[in-house]
């Protein structure tokens, strides 16, 4: 056998996704694409804003010495101080372009971060469901993922954290606006978890970091704002990317920033600096850079999608299923009306529904269902959503 052992479990794990990708190809070329209601992939479908469009165009035509180089390996001081400025105005803490670094994506930043504090056997706690990738970051680094069910609402469940955390915790990943339930964690829930960190990092003399991973911060609903991380707790690093609110995943542009009261904060910044550089990105993308520099405070047409969560939750309402309202993100995470949500995903697709069944995010018995499609695709898909439930039930 080629490939390692290791990435024969990974592939098996990260499966679930790609599963119903491939299925939904084979679907679309035999229905035809508009007769199959395609939920499965996170793939934002909005046009990034049209800000977008002119800064590219003025930055492709500027190409003066240097624009296509090397540079430090955090990303250009400009485009950090800009990032930094922003991420100011959204902590209410300052921030400055030496706190932070840009990455490729919020993937490349929280591989910078796992790269930098995990050494082999650490623990690193994630709160189910939760998005499955987070397990091969912290593998890729010689960490141990530890997963903790949330509540019935999807938020932090303390005395399940409390429980989990040992001498081995290095950090507990959270992520709000959330993928795959839409869940935002309250500005008190995160104060709670700040204090239980606290507690629990001085009970075993260590440091117990809180990634906040949250690229999905603009995308929020009913005129919610996501609550300060860095308000919350100072062993915090906040880690995303512009691929959702700008629309630009392919793009691979986002940032890694750390609490300005982080303790170790200069040899901690040191190191992931470094890491950017050693995991073989070797800085973020030149041209995104100079791009985003332009484009702090702007993102994608949040209206888009709060029509079709609006359209979708009244279809999934009507047709019987269970669910939290998702208050941001562009997903929902409703219960399957089986216990086997891959018995479930398969009832859908006889009606020509690709959903992802919740094991593949750690929470069996639920569907994960992105919004990121068209109108028309949500519209259509009501009558389907009724038959595949009533055939569940018989
Ligand atoms: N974190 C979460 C929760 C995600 O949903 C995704 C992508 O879907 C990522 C991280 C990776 O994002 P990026 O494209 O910025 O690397």
């Amino acid at each position: 056998m080629a490939i390692s052992s290791k990435m024969k479990i990974f592939a098996e794990k990260s499966s679930w996704i790609r599963k119903m990708f491939e299925q939904g190809g084979k679907m679309k070329a035999e229905f035809g694409a508009e007769n199959v209601f395609d939920f499965s992939l996170g793939n934002p479908d909005a046009p990034p804003p049209a800000q977008f469009d002119q800064v590219l165009a003025k930055i492709a035509a500027d190409n003066g010495p240097g624009t296509h180089s090397y540079m430090p390996n955090g990303g250009h001081l400009w485009v950090r101080e800009a990032v930094a400025g922003q991420m100011a105005k959204e902590q209410g803490v300052k921030v400055v372009a030496s706190d932070m670094l840009l990455s490729c994506g919020a993937a490349g930043g929280i591989n910078v971060i796992m790269k930098s504090l995990l050494n082999p056997g650490d623990e690193v706690i994630f709160l189910a469901p939760y998005f499955v990738e987070y397990d091969f970051y912290v593998d890729n680094h010689g960490g141990k993922s530890r997963v903790v069910q949330t509540d019935e609402n999807f938020n932090p469940d303390m005395a399940a954290i409390r429980e989990a955390i040992s001498e081995k915790t290095k950090a507990i990943i959270i992520n709000s606006p959330n993928n795959p339930t839409g869940q935002i964690y309250s500005k008190e829930i995160l104060a709670e978890l700040g204090l239980l960190l606290t507690e629990m990092g001085e009970k075993f003399g260590s440091t117990i970091y809180l990634i906040s991973d949250e690229p999905y911060r603009k995308i929020t609903y009913d005129g919610i704002e996501v609550p300060s991380i860095f308000a919350a707790y100072s062993n915090s690093i906040i880690v995303s990317s512009y691929s959702k609110d700008l629309s630009l995943p392919g793009e691979r542009i986002g940032y890694v920033a750390v609490h300005p009261g982080i303790s170790e904060k200069a040899e901690l910044v040191s190191a992931m600096t470094l890491a950017n550089r050693i995991l073989g990105f070797v800085n973020a993308p030149a041209l995104m850079q100079r791009v985003i520099a332009e484009l702090q405070g702007i993102s994608v047409d949040n209206e888009r999608y709060a029509r079709r969560r609006e359209a979708f939750c009244q279809i999934l309402t009507e047709a019987g299923f269970d669910f939290v309202p998702p208050k941001g993100a562009f997903y929902i995470f409703p219960k399957s009306p089986i216990e086997d949500d891959v018995a479930f995903c398969a009832i859908l697709q006889e009606e020509k529904i690709l959903a992802v069944p919740g094991r593949g995010f750690g929470a069996p018995g639920y569907i994960r269902l992105a919004f990121c499609v068209p109108d028309e695709t949500i519209a259509g898909s009501a009558a389907a959503f009724k038959r595949a439930y009533q055939k569940a039930l018989k």
